[in-house]
């Protein structure tokens, strides 16, 4: 008898399908698996079956369940762990990020750039960041406004912070597919298509296949994979 896909399996699977139409390798697109509020021993599943990709959006929780994964299932055995921070950052944790994060989707900031530029300086380690855009103008959510993402950019540039690409999260009830049209857009204008090596971070459990469709090279899928957040 054959088994019933898991969770993990029908996210590949939806994954290649959408790259498919789009034209595109279903391994350009990688898969970062959000275990946000969910403990390691739901975790050690997804790594046991072969994903090596995960976000967090909290450093503190981050720094109280990783480590111990990353000394089971990272270095000899998985040198490929990876552990990305998709949740805004305070620049007082930039520190702190650096050190447990490999990459980083929510730089907004003046403030945080000056801040990662003297945490990365410290640690001497160099984390790949994505510049978050508040694609959907929204009050409180993170990002940076549209219009001060080329000065963002060049900030981010002349820190020689490795800026690989743009992050966004979309209003909520709104067909997304403008926003992320949007901001494949914003990477064209700015230097960072993927043509040219820029990297989108974009697509959620609702909508990664619209965002593949639309050039997402990070979907960042949590309840997808893991189920309903308590
Ligand atoms: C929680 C979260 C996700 C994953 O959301 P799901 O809808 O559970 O897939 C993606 N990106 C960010 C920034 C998040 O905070």
């Amino acid at each position: 008898m054959e088994s019933a896909a898991t969770p993990l399996e029908d996210v590949q699977a939806r994954i290649a399908h959408a790259a498919g139409i789009a034209g595109r390798k279903p391994q350009d697109v990688t898969l970062v698996a959000i275990s946000k509020t969910h403990p390691a021993k739901r975790i050690v599943p997804l790594l046991e079956a072969g994903q090596r990709v995960f976000g967090e959006n909290r450093v503190q929780e981050a720094q109280e369940k990783w480590p111990a994964l990353k000394e089971r299932f990272g270095k000899e055995r998985y040198d490929d762990l990876e552990l990305h921070l998709v949740g805004q950052l305070q620049s007082n944790k930039a520190d702190d990020a650096v050190e447990l994060f490999d990459c980083i989707h929510s730089l907004d900031r003046p403030s945080l750039v000056k801040a990662l530029a003297k945490a990365m300086e410290k640690a001497g380690k160099r984390v790949p960041l994505f510049v978050q855009v508040n694609i959907g103008a929204e009050e409180q959510k993170g990002g940076c406004a549209i219009a001060d993402l080329p000065g963002l950019l060049q900030q981010a540039r002349d820190a020689d912070l490795p800026v690989i690409g743009l992050m966004c999260v979309p209003p909520l009830d709104i067909e997304p597919a403008p926003f992320f049209a949007l901001l494949a857009k914003l990477a064209a204008d700015n230097g960072l298509a993927p043509e040219e090596g820029g990297k989108l971070s974009m697509g959620m459990s609702g909508d990664f296949e619209t965002a593949i469709m639309l050039g997402a090279t990070h979907v960042r899928v949590g309840s997808a994979l893991f189920g309903a957040r308590e």
